[in-house]
Order: structure tokens, then sequence, then C-alpha cells
């Protein structure tokens, strides 16, 4: 089972799964927009998979 989640940035959507371990701290930064979107402190730690990427993005383009 999974969840949707958004980035509240750019929407970008995702298919959210746990991993269940041991209470860690992290955080995901966008694949899209590379904004922090999420970040958690708990033993469920979220893996995101990104659904669609939203159409005219240019990869690589990115400042950093
Ligand atoms: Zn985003």
């Amino acid at each position: 089972m999974s969840e949707i989640f958004k980035c509240k940035h750019c929407q970008a959507e995702y298919d959210v799964a746990y991993s269940v371990g041991t209470i860690e701290t992290g955080s995901r930064d966008c694949d899209v927009c590379g904004k922090q979107m999420d970040s958690w402190t708990d033993s469920r730690r979220p893996v995101y998979a990104l659904k669609n990427s939203a159409p005219g993005g240019t990869p690589g383009s990115g400042a950093d």
C-alpha cells in the first residue's frame, strides 16, 4: 500500500512507501524543484518515488 505525497513547492506527485527501522532524522529534497519537501524524526522512514515529472523541465540546468 502506498500513499500520494505532493510537493508543496511544485506540486510534483510521489508514491510514498514506508521503511520501518530505528528512529532517525532525515529529510527529502524534491526531485523536480530541488527544495526540501519533507523532514521527519521517526522510525518510519518515507521512501519517495516520483510519479510523473512536469513537462517542460530542463534537467541538469539547476544552479546549486
Ligand atoms: Zn517540488
